[in-house]
């Protein structure tokens, strides 16, 4: 079987830009790949590490986790494992950050898009900011992964992977994969406020784990003026435009509210066994350290470091 990676960093809830972007590929997809999932706690910390402070840190994976879980991802088929628990992942970005130059780093636009937002610049981000792309390479690599769904954004990351992998392919000889994208048809679903990308970060989301009523009024004070995203979220969610607010807003909102009922009550029983979740990221963690350190055996043998 050809192997999926792909995952999100634990910043907070999980939300429809996700499920469309990226969890609705992954569930339809476990049965035809060995699909990998990576929490990835590390991540966090490029942009906020200083609002963080380790606080949230425990509990956004295991919010993540449950999201991936209630919207149908099976723990049986797929493995879900935590960038931090796997060392061989450091390893092997440690070896990739020699075979990217500052330059190209600083060519990939969604950093620089992420470094405008988090209002910081090239001279004074942290390094794992501007080189968080080559650890996200080495977490596609690592298993070796054919194929990663993604939200429009990721793309820069992923072509960023495809060089590092050839680089070390003709340096070394053939020895990863160079992974294909898969997008999604909704790739870039707006926010709330009709002008950003819907994202955590942004308050502009409908959660997954929002209740009926958060929901209600979520949808009842966004953004309808120009450009709005609510005619994106009917199509959908099965519900036809209609310029009278009064009307289709509350259309809308039910719509949404019948898509997430299945997936709050799946999330509320998963939430009962805290020791089972423990499970999941335990297999998760020994099957992909398993895989990681072949393939470090193997780069290092490569590369001549053996003793
Ligand atoms: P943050 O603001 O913390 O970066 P995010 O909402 O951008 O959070 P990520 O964890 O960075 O979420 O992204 C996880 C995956 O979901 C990626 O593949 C990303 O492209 C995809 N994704 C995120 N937001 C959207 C969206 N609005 N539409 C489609 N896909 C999305
Ligand atoms: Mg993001």
């Amino acid at each position: 079987m050809k192997r999926i990676l792909t995952g999100e960093r634990t910043t907070g809830n999980l939300h429809i830009g996700h499920y469309f972007g990226s969890l609705q590929s992954r569930v339809k997809l476990q049965d035809e790949y060995e699909t990998f999932i990576i929490l990835a706690d590390m991540q966090v910390l490029y942009d906020h590490l200083e609002d963080e402070k380790g606080k949230s840190i425990r509990d956004n994976v295991y919010r993540a986790l449950l999201d991936n879980l209630s919207v149908g991802l099976d723990p049986d088929k797929v493995t879900f494992f935590v960038q931090s628990e796997i060392p061989e992942l450091a390893e092997l970005t440690m070896f990739f950050t020699f075979l990217v130059s500052i330059g190209r780093a600083k060519r990939n636009p969604t950093v620089k898009a992420e470094m405008e937002q988090a209002g910081t610049s090239y001279e004074h981000m942290n390094l794992g900011f501007l080189s968080f792309p080559v650890s996200q390479a080495a977490d596609i690599l690592l298993p070796k992964a054919d194929l990663v769904p993604v939200g429009e954004d990721q793309i820069p990351h992923i072509e960023q992977t495809r060089e590092i992998a050839r680089r070390f392919n003709s340096l070394f000889g053939e020895t990863f994969p160079t992974p294909d994208y898969l997008v999604s048809t909704s790739p870039r679903l707006p926010g709330l406020d009709g002008q950003n990308k819907m994202s955590k970060s942004l308050n502009n989301v409908i959660n997954l784990t929002d209740d009926e009523a958060t929901v209600n009024n979520r949808i009842k004070k966004a953004y309808s003026g120009e450009g709005h995203a609510l005619f994106t979220y009917g199509k959908l969610f099965g519900v036809e435009p209609n310029e009278r607010m009064g009307t289709f807003k509350p259309a809308l909102a039910e719509s949404v509210n019948a898509f997430l009922e299945p997936i709050r009550t799946r999330r509320r029983e998963l939430e009962k066994e805290p020791g089972y979740l423990r499970e999941i990221l335990d297999r998760g963690r020994d099957k992909v350290r398993a895989i990681g350190a072949e393939t470090l055996a193997q780069v290092k043998e490569r590369m001549g470091m053996v003793y």
